[in-house]
C-alpha cells in the first residue's frame, strides 16, 4: 500500500500523490561520489564501510515505513498543496501541529532505541527554526561585497526543496577541537568565505562532529563557538550536498556490530550515525543556499533557530528514559527481585528520570508561542531545563540500570555458547530467569548491554553529554533565558524592600 492509499485509510482523504522517497531511492541518492575516509582508508561508496552501511540500511527501513499504513500517521503529513509528505519537513503552526511533529521524534527514537541523535529529522528541525524567523531574514543584508541573496526567499525555498525531496541533511555547527584559548587555533580553522563568484561564493575550512553527515544528502552549516567574535567573512548560514567538490568527510572509528547476531547485539548490530570530520577545500555554495551572509547579528539566532532541534533531542531523551524504565522493569521481572523495596527503589528513580523528561516536553509544548515567522516554537527556557537535567542524570540512569541487572551483564555468551552441543545445555540448565529461559534471560541482557555499556552505548554517552551544548553553558543560556522579573518582586513584596 502507498503513502497516499495509507492516507486514505488513515483519514479518509484523497491527497494527489505523494513526496516520499522509498528506502532504495534514499539509497540510490547516497551513492554520488562522495569523498569519504573511514580508517585511514578512502572508500567509494557510503555502502562499503559495514557500520555505516548498516547505519544506511536503518535509515532506508524508515523511509520505507512512510508507505506502510501503521506508520503513516506518524511519518507523513498532507502539505498546503494537498500532497503526502514526510511529517520531517511540517512546519508547525499551532500546538497541535507541534503534537503532530513530536509523532515523528518518537518514531525515529523508537527506531533507533535512541542511539541515533541525528535521524532523519534532525536537520528539517534547523531549517523549520530559521523559517520562524523569516521576517528578521527578510531584513537581513549580506555584508559580503559582490553576493546578496534574499535569505528569506533562500529559506523558504530551500524547506519547501526539502520537503519535495524528502531530504536527509546532517547539521555541523561547531568546529573543530584545537586550542580553545588562543583565537588563532579556530581562526585556522575556521569554515570562511574564500571568493565571490558568479552565482554563489567559495567556503574554506573545516566543521566537526557533522554526526550522519557520511549517511544524507546535504550538510547544513554554520560557525559557532570557539571565537568571541565572529568575522564577517566567517558570519554564514548555508546548505551544500555532500558530494559537493572539495568537501572531504573522514570518519571516527565505528563502533557498533554490523552483521552480528541479532541475538547477541539486538541494537548494536543495526549500525551507527558516524561523526565526521568535514573539510571544506575551496568548496562552491550557490547563492540560493545562503541563509545569512556576513552578518555577526544574525549569528546570534543559534538558540532561537535551534529552538525545535532542541525540542527534538530532548523528546528522543524522554522515548529513551522510556526504554530504560521497560527494560528495568523487565530484568526485575526475569531476576525475581521486583518484590525487594531497594531494588524498588532503584527502578523509581528511573521511572522518575522518565517522567521528569515527559513533564519538560509537555510543559515546553504546553508554553509554545508562534514566533514572528508564524511558526509555533515549544518554549526555549523549558527546554533548556530539561536538556540540562537529562544531561546531569544520564550518568547515573545508566548505572542504576547496570546495577540492576548484577552479573547479568557482564556473564552473557552468546548465540554460538548456547547452540554449542558440549556446553549449551550447562548454560540452558543453569541460567533461566523467573519464568523465562536463559536464552530470554541472555537477551534482556545483550540489549541493555547494547544500550548501556558496549562501545556504541559509550559514544551515545558522550553525544548527550555535549551534542547540544555542554552543560556549563546551558547553565549560562537559563541565566540568559528565563525571565525572573516576577520572582523578584514577589521576594521585594515579601520582604518589604523598595
Ligand atoms: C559524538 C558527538 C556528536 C556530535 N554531533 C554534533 C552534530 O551533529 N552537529 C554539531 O553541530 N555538533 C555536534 N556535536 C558537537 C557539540 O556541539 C560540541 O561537542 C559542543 O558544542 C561542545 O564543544 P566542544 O566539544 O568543541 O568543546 P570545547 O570547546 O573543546 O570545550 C571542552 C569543554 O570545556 C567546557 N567549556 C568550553 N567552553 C565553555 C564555555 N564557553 N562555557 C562553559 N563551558 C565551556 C565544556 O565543558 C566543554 O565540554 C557532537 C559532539 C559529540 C561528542
Amino acid at each position: 500500500m502507498n503513502a497516499q492509499t495509507a492516507k486514505q485509510a488513515l483519514q479518509g482523504e484523497l491527497p494527489a500523490g505523494h513526496k516520499l522517497k522509498t528506502g532504495e531511492e534514499f539509497k540510490a541518492s547516497l551513492d554520488d561520489g562522495r569523498a569519504l575516509w573511514v580508517g585511514g582508508k578512502r572508500i567509494a561508496k557510503v555502502f562499503d564501510d559495514p557500520a555505516l552501511s548498516a547505519g544506511v540500511d536503518l535509515i532506508a527501513s524508515m523511509f520505507d515505513d512512510q508507505f506502510k499504513p501503521e506508520f503513516a500517521e506518524a511519518t507523513t503529513y498532507v502539505d498546503e498543496s494537498g500532497t503526502v509528505a514526510s511529517r520531517s519537513w511540517q512546519v508547525p503552526r499551532t500546538k497541535e501541529d507541534l503534537a503532530d511533529r513530536r509523532k515523528m521524534i518518537e518514531y525515529t527514537s523508537l527506531k533507533t532505541a535512541g542511539t541515533f541523535g541525528r535521524p532523519p529529522d534532525l536537520a528539517p528541525a534547523i531549517a523549520v527554526g530559521l523559517l520562524a524567523y523569516l521576517p528578521t531574514f527578510k531584513a537581513k543584508k549580506s555584508l559580503i561585497e559582490g553576493c546578496s541573496p534574499d535569505f528569506a526567499e533562500n529559506i523558504e525555498a530551500y524547506v519547501a526543496y526539502g520537503r519535495d525531496n524528502n531530504l536527509t541533511a546532517s547539521e555541523s555547527l561547531t568546529g573543530p577541537q584545537n586550542d580553545r584559548s588562543s583565537p588563532k587555533g579556530a581562526e585556522a580553522s575556521l569554515l570562511k568565505v574564500k571568493s565571490v563568484e558568479k552565482g554563489g561564493i567559495r567556503v574554506s575550512g573545516a566543521k566537526t562532529v557533522g554526526s550522519i553527515s557520511a549517511q544524507a544528502n546535504e550538510i547544513f552549516f554554520t560557525n559557532l563557538g570557539g571565537i568571541r567574535e565572529t568575522p564577517a567573512e566567517a558570519c554564514i548560514w548555508a546548505s551544500v550536498p555532500i558530494n559537493a567538490e572539495g568537501i572531504k568527510l573522514i570518519s571516527r572509528e565505528m563502533v557498533s556490530h554490523p552483521g552480528a547476531d541479532p541475538f547477541d547485539h539486538p541494537v548494536a548490530r543495526l549500525g551507527e550515525e558516524a561523526d565526521q570530520l568535514i573539510i571544506f577545500d575551496n568548496v562552491f555554495v550557490p547563492t540560493d543556499r545562503i541563509f545569512n551572509l556576513g552578518d555577526p547579528t544574525a549569528m546570534s539566532y543559534y538558540g532561537p533557530v535551534c529552538v525545535f532541534a532542541h525540542w527534538h533531542v530532548l523528546t528522543r531523551l524522554a522515548v529513551k528514559a522510556e526504554l530504560f524504565v521497560g527494560a528495568g522493569q523487565l530484568v526485575l521481572d526475569v531476576l525475581g527481585t521486583s518484590n525487594i523495596p531497594a531494588v524498588q527503589g532503584m527502578l523509581g528513580e528511573i521511572i522518575q528520570y522518565a517522567q521528569t523528561l515527559r513533564a519538560f516536553v509537555t510543559a515546553a509544548e504546553a508554553m509554545a508561542k508562534p514566533t514572528e515567522g508564524d511558526v509555533m516554537a515549544p518554549d526555549a527556557g523549558m527546554l533548556t531545563a530539561g536538556r540540562l537535567y537529562s544531561i546531569e542524570h544520564y550518568p547515573r540512569i545508566i548505572h542504576i540500570l547496570q546495577e540492576l541487572c548484577g552479573q547479568g551483564l557482564v556473564m552473557r555468551f552468546g548465540k554460538a555458547a548456547f547452540d554449542n552441543p558440549e556446553i549449551g545445555h550447562h548454560l540452558h540448565d543453569l541460567l533461566p530467569g523467573k519464568g523465562v529461559s536463559a536464552e530470554v534471560k541472555e537477551l534482556l541482557m545483550n540489549f541493555i548491554w547494547d544500550m548501556t555499556s558496549s562501545s556504541l552505548a559509550g559514544r551515545v554517552a558522550l553525544f548527550e553529554n555535549v551534542n547540544a551544548s555542554p552543560a556549563p553553558r546551558l547553565r549560562e543560556r537559563l541565566y540568559n533565558e528565563v525571565k525572573r522579573e516576577r520572582f523578584i518582586e514577589q521576594v521585594k513584596t515579601l520582604a518589604g524592600m523598595p
